[in-house]
């Protein structure tokens, strides 16, 4: 990507920038904004509104960063829809697309591999590739926009594989790209990006007041038990992190989402859930409670009515919360299961 322009992760501005050095007028940027981020040009060619010399110039000097389907899986139970997708043949990104009633949602990978080494997680077994550009996180959800029932998308999660604040440069200005009104026009607050908790990162995001929903994954109501699942724990423990995450909502004011994966004995206790409030108390947040997706062995979802008490407990304790959908389930839909078996 270094040798030509990554012309899908420039704005209107810069693409204007370019424009400028090659003596044309300022429009046609956004001319070539519209096609690679409305109508899903994958060559200067289709641009059929640009003069032929400019097609080939452009060719010459810049790339369009294509995406090619290696594998697509439809869910028989609920059409949840997975890719895994390859950026020069062999950077292995997977995405996912999937259809509530109120609309499609699309969950894109920030990240070849991951650098976080979460227990449970299969996205960070095969280590760390590379970081994905703007242009590839976009490409990701245009991709499987194109399947979405009524060609709509309702939102996009930056929940697949990677770590987005350890990739924060590209993730905000995916949101540039993808919330301006030449592209695809997402508003923010349809955006949510997670986290595993990576305090500097959080801080800077507060700095630049988004509307976007931020996610943190917590997965443990203790340093001791969080510290034994995500290695990040140990270089933030939780009472930075709760101080970031505070700092985060009174910048913004907007709700924090706290991701907790049960696993059966790890992280599921009523005493569990009841530190877990004490912990959240006075936050402006909601806990989303998922049955932990056993992915890696060691790991064991916890029943269905045990997850109802504990988010009964977290209620009882003023403390939102709810369990989530899980879909998907017989198409390796949780994140990295179909790339790790790619690699
Ligand atoms: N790195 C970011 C985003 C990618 S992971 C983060 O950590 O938030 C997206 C979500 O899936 C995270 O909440 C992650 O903890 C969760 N996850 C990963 N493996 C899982 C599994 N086996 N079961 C349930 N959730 C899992």
């Amino acid at each position: 990507m270094k040798l030509k322009n990554d012309i899908l992760s420039k704005t209107p501005l810069e693409i204007a920038e370019l424009m400028a050095e090659l003596g044309q007028p300022k429009y046609r940027a956004d001319q070539i904004f519209e096609w690679l981020h409305r109508r899903n040009a994958t060559s200067f060619d289709e641009m059929e509104n640009l003069p032929k010399s400019l097609r080939k110039e452009l060719e010459r000097v810049c790339k369009i960063q294509n995406i090619s389907e290696v594998e697509k899986l439809i869910s028989k139970n609920d059409g949840t829809t997975k890719f895994l997708t390859a950026f020069d043949n062999d950077v292995l990104v997977e995405s996912v697309l999937m259809s509530y009633r109120h609309g499609a949602s699309v969950c894109i990978s920030t990240q070849a591999g991951c650098k976080m080494g979460c227990k449970f997680c299969v996205s960070t077994e095969e280590g760390f590739q590379r970081n994905l550009t703007a242009g590839e996180y976009c490409a990701q959800v245009y991709n499987a926009a194109k399947e979405s029932p009524n060609g709509k998308l309702s939102g996009i999660v930056l929940m697949g594989c990677g770590e987005p604040l350890d990739n924060l440069d590209a993730t905000t200005r995916f949101l540039e790209l993808i919330s301006h009104p030449k592209g695809l026009n997402i508003g923010q607050r349809h955006i949510t990006i997670s986290t595993c908790g990576l305090v500097p990162q959080i801080y800077e995001l507060a700095e630049q007041q988004l509307q976007i929903t931020l996610a943190i994954s917590l997965h443990a109501p203790s340093d001791e038990i969080r510290k034994t699942i995500m290695p990040i724990a140990k270089k933030y423990p939780m009472k930075e992190l709760i101080q970031s995450c505070k700092y985060y909502t009174e910048k913004t004011r907007r709700r924090l989402t706290f991701e907790y994966a049960l696993a059966k004995g790890l992280n599921d206790s009523t005493n569990h859930a009841k530190a877990l409030a004490k912990l959240l108390k006075g936050l402006l947040c909601h806990v989303n409670l998922i049955p932990i997706n056993k992915a890696r062995d060691k790991f064991h979802p916890t029943p269905r009515r045990e997850i109802e008490a504990f988010a009964q407990t977290l209620q009882d304790n003023n403390i939102n919360a709810t369990i989530r959908r899980s879909l998907g389930g017989d198409i390796d839909a949780a994140c990295g299961q179909l790339r790790a078996r790619h690699i």
